[in-house]
């Protein structure tokens, strides 16, 4: 597997760190080198936060689901065991 490596340097270890650009109309954040601190990548805080929110959102309705599977597997192994108690 490649690990990404920075082009300045060759550390392999990055950070994000809000960058300040004269003339940016957005928050904007760099993704930067933690030794060197060169950018790699630029990301709109505003669009990065958003993002985040929507993967806690989707983490929330996932666990919910698996609430939802295990009660529905309770509630199939209750009428399982009903029905085998009629047929007895
Ligand atoms: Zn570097």
């Amino acid at each position: 597997m490649s690990v990404a490596t920075c082009a300045r340097c060759q550390n392999q270890s990055f950070e994000l760190r809000e960058a300040k650009i004269d003339g940016a109309s957005q928050q904007l954040v760099f993704v930067q080198c933690t030794d060197c601190g060169a950018p790699i990548d630029v990301f709109d805080k505003h669009a990065l936060l958003e993002r985040h929110e929507q993967d806690m959102r989707i983490k929330g309705i996932e666990q919910q689901l698996a609430g939802v599977a295990a009660a529905l597997a309770h509630i199939g192994r209750i009428v399982g065991a009903l029905a085998n108690q009629r047929v007895i």
